[in-house]
């Protein structure tokens, strides 16, 4: 059934994965791999690294607050005017502003079960109210435990300030096309924001996969997030932003901290649009690897969510906290996601051949 949920006191505090150094100290070894936090396992682009350093003597200045140069060179890239983009401190500071502009105490937000887990953190800290819809189900060939958009819409009413729709979602991996998500963008209430979170939108290459910024013309209440954490390899850095309607960003930016975006990540951002080389190879050592883990998992005898994006999440069948604690021991970091709502499951981010092999190999010994 779906669940409504409101106030601080109710929310779990995010979790992140424990940094490669700790558990390096725990075992006394010198070679942990980290797949917890679907990073890139390339790291950054060369050019965004030495962009990044060329501001650093600059560090006694304040960033540009209004990011002029990324902002251009964002708005050319989806054929949108400057004044439709909103940069942030990570595309979760973007989701933030959003909750912060729209929601208050006697309005809600709806998003699906399995969902990313800051959409429940950034509507209760607002003192609205969560509501959580019944995903697809488990058994669903094409995506178990994705968006039930039906489901969703039917919870949409007057006091619904946002919804919030991520394609593909995190931990499931699953995705929306083009025409079930522009139906229901079409029945939303014109004054109900519309999230699509798209923080993994590089790695999907399935004919019907979405660019939601087309229909900003057509919807107004539609809001894009993206990323520079994921395909970009920049999540240490902090950078995100939204594709809204010209009037939407207005709205956000007056929310917004005057200078969220420091000098340094706007720089490293820029620098990383132009390496088109980079994404592509990104994608490529991706895509492999998604081919590589689904196939082994499955070879496992495991249920595996079929994902699009650089992670995979499967039933480990067994006390996932148990298998994670064996994994480590290892030297590998995964990601249980039970306070997702999906018990017995652990998500892996997507890495490079040998690294996916290392995984593998402890996952056997780890289940064996
Ligand atoms: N949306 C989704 C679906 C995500 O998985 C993530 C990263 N875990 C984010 C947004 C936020 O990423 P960031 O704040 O690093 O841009």
């Amino acid at each position: 059934a779906a669940r409504a949920v409101s106030g601080v006191q109710g929310l779990q505090p995010y979790q992140p994965g424990k940094p490669v150094s700790e558990l390096e100290r725990e075992l006394g070894i010198s070679e942990a791999v980290k797949l917890a936090s679907n990073e890139n396992p390339l790291g950054p682009s060369p050019r965004a690294v030495k962009a990044a350093r060329g501001v650093l003597g600059e560090a006694h200045v304040y960033p540009d607050g209004n990011g002029f140069e990324l902002k251009a060179a964002l708005a050319a890239r989806h054929g949108v005017d400057p004044a439709q983009i909103t940069l942030g401190n990570g595309s979760n500071e973007v989701l933030e502003l959003i909750a912060r502009t729209w929601l208050a105490p006697g309005r809600a937000s709806v998003f699906s079960a399995h969902a990313f887990a800051v959409y429940p953190l950034v509507t209760q800290a607002t003192g609205a109210e969560a509501r959580v819809v019944p995903a697809v189900s488990a058994d669903d060939a094409r995506q178990p435990f994705g968006h039930d958009l039906d489901a969703m819409r039917a919870r949409v009413d007057d006091d619904t300030a946002v919804v919030f729709v991520a394609n593909p979602n995190n931990p499931t991996g699953t995705w929306l096309d083009a025409q079930a998500l522009e139906a229901f963008v079409a029945a939303m209430p014109p004054q109900t924001i519309v999230v699509i979170d798209e923080a993994y939108a590089e790695y999907v290459e399935e004919d019907g996969y979405p660019d939601a910024t087309r229909w900003l013309d057509r919807y107004p209440n539609v809001v894009v997030t993206r990323t520079f954490s994921k395909i970009q390899g920049l999540a240490g850095l902090r950078l995100g932003y939204a594709v809204s309607s010209a009037p939407v960003a207005d709205m956000l930016n007056r929310v917004r901290q005057p200078f969220n975006v420091n000098a340094v990540a706007q720089a490293a951002g820029l620098a990383a649009l132009e390496d088109s080389d980079h994404i592509r190879h990104s994608v490529a050592v991706n895509r492999e690897g998604l081919v590589q883990l689904g196939r082994e998992l499955r070879a496992m005898g495991l249920r595996v969510i079929p994902s699009v994006g650089n992670f995979i999440t499967f039933d480990t069948g067994t006390d996932v906290n148990a298998v994670h604690d064996r994994l480590q021991r290892r030297g590998v970091i995964a990601r249980p996601v039970e306070n997702y709502g999906l018990p017995g499951h652990l998500r892996v981010t997507v890495s490079t051949a040998e690294d996916n092999e290392r995984f593998l190999a402890a996952l056997r010994e780890a289940l064996a």
